[in-house]
């Protein structure tokens, strides 16, 4: 196994500091340096940037960064237990590693890195992930503070952000993803690799702001997907009706044929139907 520092192995430094997992934190540590390394690598040249890392948990993935040579990282973790290991890293690598503790969904990103080259890293609690993503990728501002994201998730949410249109894990974050952001998934993780095991396989998805995306209004957007992927079965013409009574003669307007249903659509055509109802005053 690979050796990335002179500080202890994480089982130790776990065992140490009585880490014992937590569910409701969305507790999995990944121990095996190997894959920690690779997620790092994937991130991209971390030399001129702060990573954003949320929920460094024992450190495992906080050493592989700062191995990498992040210039800085700033990592949000709720569980105070957790703290008195992340200092020891922070000691290792003096002045690089910042830690905050907190809610990542209750905390500004950019206040707490202070802007600049931002990319984020994590190997995500599977209870906030999609929340936090969701988060990053429908700020009002685009392109957005960060240049990269290099998350883990279970392996069906990481299905569903790169899903291709016409497949059964095509949704509205599909949709919202492939719309702001190119990349996909790099790679799966097996359960084995966690302490403890998750039920289901892990997947890193890599994802980096489309600098233009096709002109549209976020908000119109998120809701004629609410819309059309909330009765998914139905054709759009029938559950577009709820944004409004004219809703088969606007799908027709975009170029859409009223019977199609949302699983059919792609991204431009969601945009052109976000942008019809959107002139109609109906999203
Ligand atoms: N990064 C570590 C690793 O790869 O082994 C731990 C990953 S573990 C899947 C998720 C981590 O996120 C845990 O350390 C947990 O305490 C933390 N966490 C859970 N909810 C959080 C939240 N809302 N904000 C910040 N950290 C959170």
């Amino acid at each position: 196994m690979a050796q990335l520092d002179d500080l202890p192995p994480l089982r130790d430094v776990i065992a140490a500091h009585g880490l014992d997992a937590r569910k409701s934190l969305g507790q999995n540590f990944l121990l095996d340096l190997n894959l920690t390394s690779r997620i790092a690598r994937s991130a991209g040249s971390l030399e001129d940037c702060t990573v954003l890392e949320i929920g460094p948990g024992p450190g495992g993935l906080t050493r592989a960064l700062l191995a990498a040579g992040a210039k800085k990282v700033v990592a949000i973790e709720k569980d105070s237990r957790c703290l008195p290991a992340l200092a020891e890293i922070s000691a290792r690598y003096p002045g690089r590693l910042e830690v905050v503790e907190g809610d990542a969904l209750k905390l500004d990103p950019v206040a707490l890195t202070g802007g600049g080259n931002i990319r984020i890293a994590a190997n995500l609690p599977y209870n906030v992930g999609t929340q936090l993503l969701l988060n990053w990728i429908t700020t009002p501002d685009w392109p957005p503070f960060w240049s990269s994201l290099t998350l883990m998730f279970q392996k069906e949410v990481g299905e569903r952000i790169t899903a291709p249109p016409g497949s059964k894990a095509y949704g509205r974050l599909g949709v919202l993803a492939g719309w702001r952001c190119k990349g996909g998934i790099l790679f799966d993780i097996s359960p084995k690799a966690f302490t403890p095991p998750p039920k289901v396989t892990s997947a890193v998805v890599h994802l980096t702001p489309n600098p233009a995306p096709l002109p549209c209004e976020l908000t119109a957007l998120e809701r004629i997907t609410a819309a059309a992927f909330g009765q998914r079965r139905k054709m759009l013409r029938s559950s577009l009706k709820a944004l409004s009574p004219e809703a088969e003669q606007l799908v027709e307007q975009a170029g859409i044929e009223p019977t199609a249903r949302a699983e059919e659509i792609d991204i431009a055509g969601f945009v052109n139907l976000a942008n019809v109802f959107r002139a109609a005053g109906a999203v």
